[in-house]
């Protein structure tokens, strides 16, 4: 099975995919993720894509779809992949369907997590996550249950998104609704959409997004 989660930034994409992962065996393919990797790297798409990433706008499809075609074009690519923050644009989900018609692959449910925006500003700038193993935290909702040191894997270090501030989230928030959110009508029609709260607490919205893919 391959799904996509489709919402707005602090949507709860990141933490639905890791249960995901470790609850089904799924794969987690964060195209944020993959990109934050190559700027701390200094790739050539890392140096490329580090200011715009940090201003909160959107990546070029060009390479947002390389990126993603490397993957699925591996000979040992065999899907049951949870596609986490791609794509992000229409021309992007139009070179999806065609990279996984031509594995034979479809791609079976579209979630839209959707969240009110005063709560995704709320959630996005008080997050941060474990260096080591990357459990997510909140300074309000969430924290490590001994100061400073992680509940899953006892790492006592923790880092802050470069892009989870108040300035870089309004353009954030303004790509969502431009760029993205017209995807919402392209999978409806698609036929694949299934809608979940994603305002709800984390392990109802697991229970919705199971009854999505059942
Ligand atoms: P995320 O971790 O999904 O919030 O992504 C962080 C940032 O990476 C975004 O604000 C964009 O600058 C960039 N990015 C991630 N995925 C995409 C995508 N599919 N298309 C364009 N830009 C992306």
């Amino acid at each position: 099975m391959n799904i996509v989660l489709l919402g707005p930034p602090g949507a709860g994409k990141g933490t639905q995919a890791r249960i995901l992962v470790e609850r089904d065996g799924m794969v987690q393919l964060s195209t944020g993720d993959m990109l934050r990797s190559a700027v701390a790297a200094e790739t050539e798409i890392g140096k490329q894509v580090k200011a715009v990433m940090e201003s909160g706008g959107l990546v070029t499809d060009e390479i947002v779809v390389g990126i993603i075609s490397d993957r699925i074009e591996q000979p040992d690519f065999k899907g049951n992949v949870i596609f986490d923050g791609f794509p992000r644009t229409l021309a992007q989900a139009d070179a999806f369907g065609e990279l996984l018609a031509k594995k034979g692959m479809a791609l079976d449910a579209v979630i839209e997590m959707r969240c009110d925006d005063e709560k995704l500003v709320e959630r996005v700038t008080g997050r941060f996550t474990c260096h080591t193993c990357g459990e997510g935290y909140h300074t309000s909702f969430k924290k490590p249950k001994v100061e400073g040191v992680c509940d899953k894997c006892g790492g006592t270090e923790f880092t802050h998104r470069h892009d989870d501030n108040a300035d870089a989230m309004r353009s954030r928030l303004l790509a969502y609704y431009k760029e993205t959110s017209p995807l919402v009508g392209y999978y409806h029609a698609k036929d694949t959409l299934a809608l979940v709260d994603g305002t709800a607490e984390i392990d109802e919205v697991t229970a919705q997004i199971a009854e999505a893919l059942n």
